[in-house]
């Protein structure tokens, strides 16, 4: 109810100033304007993310996995943009790397930064099977795939986003009671139950000495899970929608390499239903 009457008063506002600058308009005045057609493109009020993770690929001192599938994120956000949903990208170290290599390419995800995306991190620690080599287990410090510790992994990921500090974060859950790194306020999880996990409220969490907010979310089109909602489920899902909770979902930009049109229908049918999706960190920070 409130973004309805926040949406009237700002149209009100909006045809007051136009009404100041057109002087020779001798027309309607903006109390004239009835009160119906200024509510009727009322957007839904969901609260609604969408996670994409970014895997390390398969040598963790490479960037050539981050190479192939650097277009598919690129025709990612240009899709999303297209229907103005706002996207959360959670990075492996390497994709950092792999941007930083190149000024057009950071230029290009600070321009998706400002444009209302999020940029935060995915961490692949040493329990998982393509880990990114970055971990403060020391029992990893020898093997040859050890790159450093999650300072040294912050130092690199951090000078993606123009504040220089990423707060929304995915760590593999064998790992974050060790690994959780510092600055990062929110989390995301989930994927193991498709409908308890789409919708969440913020909840807090301590990790490593970090008092975190976690969302969780669902897979939407994962390619290797059994659970996991289609589009036709969402359709389902959005008609019969009731909840008040944030809604999320997640899926793997090489997913978006291999097939976009799940995706991209899914963004579709998202505006159709007045939904826009909006940052986990501006989900959980403007919940009530
Ligand atoms: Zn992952």
């Amino acid at each position: 109810m409130k973004k309805v009457i926040l949406v009237l008063v700002m149209m009100l506002f909006i045809l007051a100033i136009g009404g100041c600058d057109d002087e020779s308009d001798g027309g309607t005045s903006p109390m004239e304007i009835p009160l119906e057609e200024t509510i009727t493109h009322v957007e839904e009020d969901v609260d609604f993310f969408i996670a994409v993770h970014c895997e390390p690929g398969g040598d963790p001192l490479s960037t050539n996995y981050v190479a192939l599938n650097w277009l598919a994120l690129t025709d990612l956000v240009n899709s999303a943009d297209d229907h103005n949903m706002k996207l959360t990208l959670l990075m492996n170290p390497q994709w950092a790397t792999y941007i930083l290599e190149d000024e057009h390419r950071l230029g290009l995800v600070r321009d998706w930064e400002s444009n209302g995306h999020e940029i935060g991190l995915h961490s692949h620690g040493p329990h998982m099977n393509s880990w990114n080599g970055y971990t403060n287990q020391e029992q990893y410090f020898n093997s040859p795939d050890f790159i450093g510790t999650m300072d040294d992994l912050m130092d690199v990921v951090n000078q993606l986003p123009a504040s220089e500090q990423m707060v929304t974060a995915c760590i593999a859950s064998e790992d974050q009671e060790y690994d959780f790194p510092s600055g990062i306020i929110y989390e995301t999880n989930g994927g193991a139950d498709k409908l308890d996990d789409l919708w969440s409220t913020p909840t807090e969490y301590t990790w490593n000495g970090q008092d975190v907010l976690r969302v969780t979310h669902a897979r939407y089109a994962v390619s290797f899970s059994e659970v996991n909602i289609d589009l036709q489920q969402m359709n389902k899902i959005l008609d019969d929608n009731e909840s008040d909770e944030i809604m999320g979902i997640v899926f793997h930009c090489f997913e978006y390499a291999d097939d976009s049109a799940p995706y991209n229908a899914l963004f579709r049918l998202l505006e159709e239903n007045g939904i826009h999706t909006n940052t986990v960190s501006a989900v959980v920070e403007g919940y009530e």
